[in-house]
Order: C-alpha cells, then sequence, then structure tokens
C-alpha cells in the first residue's frame, strides 16, 4: 500500500516565517477561529477569476460534488457521528439560554472539535474527545428539543459522547490487540480481525498482476453471526443518498469538461460509483492519472485508507484544484529528471527502477476541500495508490500552493522559531531558505519519492503490514532529504544556494526529535504514520552520527536545543538509512521494518516531552490546523444563462458547518 499524503501541522509550517516576495495582503484576515488544539484558516484562490467561464462553470458543479459527500466520510469514522452531530446542532440551534455559561462554552467548543475532526475522535490522534460539559446539560437541553428531534438512542448517544472507555479510539494500532473490534471507526461492523482476514485472503488472487484495491469502497459486516457480507458504497448500495446527487452534480460538471480527455475521466467515475464496480475504479484511475493536459482537476471518492486498521478501506474526500502554471515549472524540472534522480539513488542497484515512468508533477491551485480533506488538508497529494497502476501508468503528484501560503502567511511573528531554534544565524538560514526547501521537499517527495524503487519479483506489497505507511513515508521522506542537498538541485536551478538544505535538515531533526511532540498527550505514544515516519529518520540519524557527534542535544538555561554540527555527514546518513529502508520495502523485510518503528518511532522520552509542551504552551500557537472554504455562487443573465462563477471568501466557521449540515447533508434527512 502506499500512502501518499504529506500533513503540515500548524507548529511545523510555523518555522516558515519566510521573508521571500510573497506579499502580504493586509485585507485579507487568514485567521478564523481558535478553539481547543485547533486553528481554522481560510485560503485565497489566486487566479479563479482569470479562468475562462467554462472553466469556471466545471469548477463550480464539481465543487458542489465535493460538498456533497461531507456526511459519507462522517459516517465512516463512527457509526454514531452523523446522529450526534445532529444532535449537537439541534442543540446549537435551539438554545435559548445564557451564551457566557460554562456548561454552553464548552459544550460549543465540543462542537467545534466534533466538526473539525468529522465526527467524536480528533481527527489526527483518533482518541475520543473529552467533553467539558456535564451530562445533565446535555439531557436538559435534549428535552427542550422539539418532540421530532429528540433522540430515541439517547442513553446510547450520550454513552459514546461521555464513556471515556467505550469507543475510545477511532483507529487503533497496537500490537497483539484485534484492531477491528478495537477501533471505533464504521468500516466494519460485528465482525473480527481473524474474520476480516480471512475472509479478504479468500477472495484474494494472489497470482493477479493488476489486482483490484479489496475492500476499498465498502463496509464489511457479520449478519446473522454467521453471514459475511461487503456493503458496497453506490447508487442503490450503502450512502446512496449522499452518492446520487454526487452523481447528478458530477453530470452536470461534466457538460464543461474542458477536453473530451477529461469528460471521460468524470464519465468512468460516474460509472464507477453507479456500479460499486473496483475494475472501473482501476480503469477511472488509469484515465484521471493520463490526464495531464486539462488545467483543472480534481479527487472525488473513496481514497487514502489511513482510517481503517488495516489499511483497505477509503474514507471519501474530494479536493477541486486549478494548475498554478508559473509555479508548476519548479514540478516539471523535477519529473524531467526523474531518470536522473532515480539512477544516482543511494540504493542498492538491484531495487532501482529501471526505468521511472510518468512522474507527472504539478503545482496546484485548491478551489475547494472536502471530505476526509476538510477542514484538515494535507499539502501534497500523490495519487493513485494502487502500485500496479503506479508501476505501469505513473501517478499523479501535486503541491497545494495556496494552502502553504495561507499557512505560512498566518505564522508570520508567533514565536515558534526563537523559542526552538538554536541560534540567529540557523533561524536567518530558515527565514532565507526554509519556504522554498520546504516547498521543494515536498515535491522531491510526492513526485520521486513514493515512486522510486521497486520490489523484488514476488515480494508481497503490503508486506510490511501494519507499519507499511510509516515505512513509505519514511522511504519517501529520505529520498527527499537525500537530494535537497545534491548539487544538481542548483545545476537545475531549483535552489540559489549550495547552503539552503541546511534549513530543511535543521527544521526536519528539530520536528521529529522535539516539536511535533507538542502534539501528542503527555504519556502517550507516537501513533499517526507522517509522525513516526519524521521521529524515526530523526531519532535514527542521532543515533547513527553519535560518534560523529553529528547531531547534538544541548542545554541552555535547562532547556534543550538541537545543534547540527555536520550537515554533509547528516546527508551522509540520510542516505545509508534510505538504502536500508528501500532494503526492507523491496524485500519485504516486516521483521527489520518492525524493529526500526518500534525503537525510534513510536515511544517518547517522557522529560523531553514535557519540556516541549510546556514551552510550546507559552505560544499559544494551535497545534492544528484546518481550513473553510470559500462560497461559489452562480451569476445568471435574465435567462437564467449562467455568465460568471463569483467567489467569496468572508464566511466564519460555525456558519459554514452549520450551512453544510443544513444544505448539504443528505445522509441526516
Ligand atoms: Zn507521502
Amino acid at each position: 500500500m502506499s500512502i501518499i499524503k504529506k500533513f503540515i501541522p500548524g507548529a511545523l509550517v510555523a518555522l516558515t516565517l519566510s521573508s521571500s516576495a510573497m506579499a502580504q495582503d493586509n485585507n485579507f484576515n487568514y485567521i478564523v477561529d481558535r478553539f481547543a488544539d485547533i486553528e481554522v484558516l481560510r485560503y485565497k484562490v489566486p487566479e479563479f477569476e482569470k479562468l475562462s467561464l467554462q472553466q469556471k462553470k466545471l469548477i463550480y458543479f464539481l465543487t458542489e460534488a465535493a460538498i456533497m459527500g461531507r456526511d459519507i466520510l462522517t459516517d465512516q469514522n463512527c457509526k454514531y457521528n452523523l446522529e450526534i452531530r445532529t444532535l449537537l446542532e439541534n442543540i446549537y440551534l435551539n438554545y435559548t439560554g445564557d451564551r457566557e455559561t460554562a456548561d454552553f462554552k464548552a459544550f460549543e467548543k465540543y462542537l467545534k472539535q466534533v466538526w473539525f475532526a468529522n465526527g467524536v475522535h480528533h481527527h489526527y490522534s483518533c482518541d475520543k474527545f473529552i467533553p467539558e460539559f456535564s451530562q445533565a446539560f446535555l439531557s436538559d437541553q435534549v428535552t427542550l428539543l422539539p418532540a421530532d428531534k429528540q433522540p430515541e438512542n439517547i442513553d446510547v448517544l450520550a454513552k459514546v459522547i461521555f464513556d471515556p472507555t467505550y469507543m475510545a479510539k477511532r483507529v487503533n494500532q497496537a500490537e497483539g490487540m484485534d484492531l477491528i473490534t478495537t477501533s471505533a471507526c464504521n468500516y466494519y461492523d460485528n465482525i473480527t480481525q481473524a474474520e476480516v482476514d480471512s475472509f479478504y485472503v479468500s477472495i484474494k488472487d494472489p497470482n493477479d498482476k493488476t489486482p483490484i484495491s479489496y475492500g476499498l469502497n465498502s463496509r464489511l459486516v457479520k449478519v446473522n453471526d454467521s453471514t459475511i457480507v461487503e456493503q458496497v458504497y453506490k447508487v442503490g448500495g450503502m450512502y446512496s443518498e449522499a452518492i446520487t446527487p454526487i452523481v447528478d452534480r458530477l453530470t452536470e460538471a461534466a457538460k464543461y469538461a474542458e477536453n473530451d480527455a477529461q469528460r471521460k475521466v468524470i464519465e468512468s467515475l460516474i460509472s464507477y460509483y453507479k456500479t460499486g464496480d473496483l475494475r472501473i475504479f482501476d480503469e477511472y484511475s488509469i484515465l484521471w492519472v493520463n490526464d495531464t493536459n486539462s488545467q483543472v482537476d480534481f479527487i472525488n471518492g473513496f481514497i487514502e485508507s489511513y482510517g481503517d486498521p488495516l489499511g483497505m478501506k477509503g474514507a471519501w474526500e474530494s479536493i477541486v484544484n486549478f494548475k498554478n502554471i508559473e509555479a508548476s515549472r519548479r514540478t516539471e524540472i523535477i519529473s524531467d529528471n526523474a531518470q536522473w534522480f532515480e539512477d544516482n539513488s543511494p540504493i542498492d542497484p538491484r531495487f532501482r527502477k529501471e526505468e521511472v515512468k510518468g512522474v507527472s508533477a504539478k503545482v496546484i491551485t485548491a478551489a475547494i476541500l472536502a471530505g476526509d480533506a476538510y477542514p484538515a488538508t494535507p499539502i501534497g497529494i500523490n495519487l493513485p495508490n494502487a502500485n500496479w497502476i503506479r508501476a505501469a501508468h505513473g501517478s499523479k503528484s501535486v503541491t497545494i500552493e495556496n494552502i502553504t501560503q495561507a499557512y505560512d502567511e498566518a505564522s508570520h511573528g508567533n514565536g515558534f522559531n526563537e523559542e526552538f531554534v538554536i541560534d540567529e544565524p540557523t533561524r536567518q538560514l530558515m527565514n532565507k531558505y526554509l519556504f522554498i526547501t520546504d516547498n521543494l521537499h515536498t515535491d522531491l517527495h510526492e513526485c520521486l519519492g513514493h515512486g522510486s524503487g521497486k520490489l523484488l519479483p514476488g515480494v508481497d506489497p503490503d508486506a510490511l503490514k501494519a507499519h507499511g505507511s510509516t515505512l513509505e513515508e519514511t522511504r519517501a521522506d529520505l529520498f527527499a532529504l537525500y537530494y535537497l542537498a545534491d548539487k544538481k538541485l542548483v545545476e537545475l536551478g531549483l535552489l540559489d544556494s549550495p547552503e539552503a538544505y541546511k534549513a530543511e535538515y535543521y527544521k526536519y531533526i528539530l520536528n521529529g526529535m522535539m516539536t511535533q511532540l507538542m502534539r501528542i498527550e503527555p504519556g502517550k505514544d507516537v501513533e499517526e504514520a507522517h509522525m513516526r515516519n519524521r521521529k524515526l529518520i530523526a531519532e535514527w540519524a542521532y543515533e547513527m552520527g553519535k560518534k560523529d557527534n553529528v547531531i547534538e542535544l544541548v542545554k541552555k538555561d535547562g532547556e534543550t536545543f538541537i545543534k547540527i554540527n555536520d550537515y554533509d555527514k547528516l546527508r551522509e546518513i540520510f542516505g545509508k538509512q534510505l538504502f536500508e529502508i528501500q532494503r526492507i520495502k523491496s524485500e519485504g523485510d516486516y521483521e527489520a521494518g518492525r524493529a526500526l518503528v518500534e525503537k525510534y518511532a513510536v515511544k517518547v522520552d517522557p522529560q523531553l516531552h514535557k519540556e516541549v509542551l510546556d514551552r510550546y504552551s507559552t505560544l499559544n500557537i494551535a497545534p492544528y490546523r484546518g481550513f473553510v472554504n470559500p462560497i461559489y455562487s452562480l451569476v445568471k443573465d435574465d435567462k437564467g444563462e449562467i455568465i460568471d462563477v463569483k467567489i467569496t471568501y468572508g464566511e466564519g466557521y460555525i456558519d459554514q458547518m452549520l450551512r453544510y449540515s443544513r444544505d448539504h447533508s443528505p445522509l441526516t434527512k
């Protein structure tokens, strides 16, 4: 399984205090809301106005298709989520009491968290939120609702909300447990992990060279305690009430396709939604990856499988976007040189691809974020996920630059660098080069990293099992880190200084060893694949460089700082790590992969953790960030013809969430 998303958390980007040429726009308010560990931003959609009317109409209907899927993801996250969200919203709208009481404020905070996470579990840690309002408050408010809005199963819903041990974790990845029965996600019901495993073993053909993505678009349940059934997400199947309006809007969008290739992509997606046939999904994915001439692009469907402890089921998501032609020159240069990077990669030549196929890359402007990409969103995407399609047809890789710009703009002057970066020269290096090296890191990770290397014949792509995602992200990150320091980037004109890479190296080690810990609660392990990967690389590098003092932990006034003494050696270490990780992947060496993850990626030093949390708390920076979307509206003439699509940005967080629930919620009506 190749998992291909890169998240930038608030603090990580907080480092990109770029002094670059990005214009400050004093009239645009990036920060929308702040609650719990969350900051909500808004993003601009530059150059939308310059698109043709046809492109604007296409985008309009694709964004409508995107917003329609929100309920699906919420329901996938936990089977009680939609009922709870509706209940909370009804109470919120019905409430006539004092809005300044502690109970009401806590209730509002909880509702904001549920909206942000698309459910009752934290979007990142997967732990259930602990409400800070009383159960009595909830009961009182329920009795004040009109009779038809009082849920019949309020006891169950209250248990889900208030009992910290019940459905405690959305995705449980703790080794040795039944990952299905201990996970609260809604991809399975009434079934054990052993039953799931044997079900999929029984329907998989191990000799199939072009296997479908088994289980991607279905819920697996055991009915009557005996028969195991896949409930397929499709028109006429599960989530039909949401998929049908999505299909309607896609049908409308197809009328405004930029070209035949794009129209076929949309039609193929529609046919997949109508049949639920995963063979058609593969056909669609191939058409999609080959459509590189259209400026407008989108994903819409069951895509990433982080939400399933077994990594099979796809969470619904959609991102509509269009190519940023100017900025795409950067990724085109990287793609054009893909073979050079592959041939010079510091791995065993047996694991190199003789021919790197179709690595297409571009910088895009997001027009809407939806489902699993909303409000928290990736900053890069690399799809499709099916290994054989990637090998035979390549993949499409994008960096979402209007999102990274919004992060960057919103971070100016928050004090993060002053607190955690060791000295002024390092801060200056970062001010100067971190925005560009961060973007290049994402480009290299997405365009080349995931697509590089190959499995030895006969190696099961799922051989690394539960550690597959972490090790795949590790591989892509190491590829990017190794090449960031290569003089090739200067030769290609991508960087103007051979020193620039040091900014990213410093940030990477600082984040991997220290600052990302601010997103972990005291006493908890690191669980999310990308966080594990960063910790694995950083701590392993620290250990490997110990004898040469490559990375040093320095104490100043009792506070810990990262000091990098030898950047050249650090690059060598990244190369050696890549050599080993690629070997593990290519040979399917589960034991070696597991050992690395367990040793470096999971356990947190409690003392350092506490220090990071303490220092971080003085800054009042939100560990997580996400976005509200702009609003698109049709402008029509007297005859009802669409003459323009207007974009506006003013909507607040609560307003947007309530509007989506009111107008775009096919599964709760
Ligand atoms: Zn990745």
